[in-house]
Order: C-alpha cells, then structure tokens, then sequence
C-alpha cells in the first residue's frame, strides 16, 4: 500500500469512519440518557464583585456512559440540535433545576443566591409550546419566576426573531429574566440588547480572554463594556481564570464574574457546601 501512494487515502477514510463511529455511539448515548433521565446537571457560581458572594449559578448538562466515560456537552448538545433531541434535554434539565431549587435553594433563604441560569437551545426556542412547558414545570414546582434567568444565544435571534419575541415576551410578563449568552463570539454586535428586553449580558471566554492577550482584544473588551453600561445592562464575565483576570475586570466594573478562578461547575452537593462556606452561611 505504502508504495502504491494510497496509504493517505485509507487513512482518511479511517478518519471519517472513526468520527462517524463516535458520533453514532455519543447519539445513542445520549438518547439513552434522555429515556432513563439520567443526564446530570452541574451547578458553576457566579459572583457579585462588590460583595464577592456568590449571588447566582449557572447550570449546566453532563452526560456519562458506562462505555464512553464522560462526554463534553459541546460534543452532545451540538448533535442533540441535529437530531432534535434537545427539546427533551432542555426540558429535563430545566425540570432538574426547578427541583433543586424547590429542595435546597428556596427553603433556605436562597443562601444568598438571587437566580439560576439555565441554557435554552435555539431549537428548542423555536417551538411553538416552549413558554407553556416553561410556566408549567414551574408551576409543577412552585419556582418564583425572579429565580429564574434563561441563557439564550444570539443565533436564536438570528433564526427565529418573531418565535423569540413571543417567548421571551410572554415569560417576561411572568417575571423571567434572560441573559443574551456567548458575547463576542460570531458577529457580535449589540443590536440584540436594544431591540430585545434582555436583563443581563454574558460575554464569552474567548472575547474575556483576548483582552489579556491581544491589543485588538482589549481595545474590543473596553468598548463593549461601555456600550453595554450605556444601556445599564449588568454583564457576567465568563472564563475568569486567574486572580489578575478578575481584578482587572473588576476594575472595569463588571458586576459579576464565573470561572475557574472561584470554581468549576460542581454537583449539587459540593456546590451548596461551596456556597455555605463562601456566603458565610
Ligand atoms: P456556555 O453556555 O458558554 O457555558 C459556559 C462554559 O464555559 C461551560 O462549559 C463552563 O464549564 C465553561 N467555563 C466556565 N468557566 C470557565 C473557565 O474559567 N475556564 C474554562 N476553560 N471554561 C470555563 P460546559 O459545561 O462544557 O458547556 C459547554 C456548552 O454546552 C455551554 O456553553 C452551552 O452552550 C452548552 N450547554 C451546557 N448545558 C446545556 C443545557 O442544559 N442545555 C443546552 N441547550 N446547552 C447546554
Ligand atoms: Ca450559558
Ligand atoms: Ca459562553
Ligand atoms: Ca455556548
């Protein structure tokens, strides 16, 4: 094979085969997952700059397999937008968050946390009945609508405007906040924040760390923090990974901050002890 040149090709060949194996095996992990609602959610703090205490936390989707070990959702979520199934993990997810807060969170004064942020895909705020299964899994767990922020990204914006407009203003009227996620990644641009009633900005980890390593980056970093500040929109920076990150940001007054520098996304379990120990509860 070597000398007839065609060893390049099989091997590419093989590239594709192993990618396609993988991606077969995540999806019925996955789906897997989803039949027996054993997908688990992990809890990221987020913290207030001027009281540094942990004021909110972002919830965010694992997946693990017997076989296949922990998979990263940016593989899963990616494929659960392909083939639709993420309307169920939204769903699922949010409905483990909503028993959580009912569980832990709300009989406890809150522990010092104002709300929870929960990631809603684009696909599934194209469908026609999300708001309702919203209301109702909150209902179903007596959740206080100021408890809840949901992340959504500017491509939804982007695909659906007239389904996002009805959503976002049918959950507003309820007292739901949304948070315009993945800041600075793509065309960002902030005609989103003028033209929709978003509570909260989260710029991305890419654009927080280019200030630090690129001139261009900062120079986009200082201005969109001003423009947004304009609008008296409060940002969360995402990413924060080192002590000088944080008081640089801090400097800029960026009200809130989530990143490794305080923690990773935890279960419940560490994540409350987290909150008990850095709230002084
Ligand atoms: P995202 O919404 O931008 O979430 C933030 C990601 O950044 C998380 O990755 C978080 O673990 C990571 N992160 C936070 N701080 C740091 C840091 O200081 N350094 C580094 N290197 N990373 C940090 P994760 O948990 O792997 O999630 C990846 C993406 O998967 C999320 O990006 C979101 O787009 C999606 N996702 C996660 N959970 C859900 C969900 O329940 N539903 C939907 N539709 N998407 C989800
Ligand atoms: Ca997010
Ligand atoms: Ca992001
Ligand atoms: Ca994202």
């Amino acid at each position: 094979i070597r000398e007839t040149g065609l060893q390049p090709f099989l091997k590419a060949d093989k590239e594709i085969i192993l990618r396609y194996q993988r991606k077969h095996a995540v999806e019925q992990a996955l789906l897997m997952a989803l039949e027996n609602e054993s997908l688990e959610v992990y809890y990221q703090p987020v913290v207030d700059m001027q009281t540094e205490r942990v004021i909110s936390m972002e919830a965010l989707v694992r997946l693990r397999d017997e076989k296949l070990g922990f998979i990263p959702p940016d593989e899963f979520v990616s494929i659960a937008e392909k083939n639709g199934s993420v309307v169920m993990l939204d769903e699922q997810v949010f409905e483990k968050v909503c028993r959580f807060l009912r569980e832990q969170i709300l009989n406890n004064h809150g522990l010092g946390i104002k709300d929870v942020h929960v990631n809603i895909s684009v696909i599934f705020f194209m469908q026609n009945d999300m708001s309702k299964k919203i209301l109702d899994i909150m209902e179903r767990y007596g959740i206080p609508a100021e408890y809840i922020t949901l992340e959504v990204t500017e491509r939804a914006a982007a695909t659906a405007p007239e389904m996002m407009e009805k959503h976002m203003e049918t959950l507003a009227a309820e007292g739901i906040s949304f948070a315009l996620d993945d800041y600075g990644t793509g065309n960002s641009n902030c005609s989103y924040l003028i033209n929709y009633p978003f509570d909260k900005v989260k710029f991305d980890k890419t654009m927080v760390w280019s200030y630090f390593t690129s001139k261009t980056g900062k120079i986009i970093l200082d201005n969109e923090v001003n423009t947004i500040h304009e609008l008296h929109i409060p940002i969360i920076a995402e990413g924060v990974e080192t002590k000088e990150q944080m008081e640089r940001l801090k400097r800029l007054k960026v009200e809130y901050i989530q990143g490794y520098y305080y923690a990773k996304p935890m279960p419940q379990k560490e994540f409350l002890e987290f909150v008990r120990e850095k709230n002084q509860l």
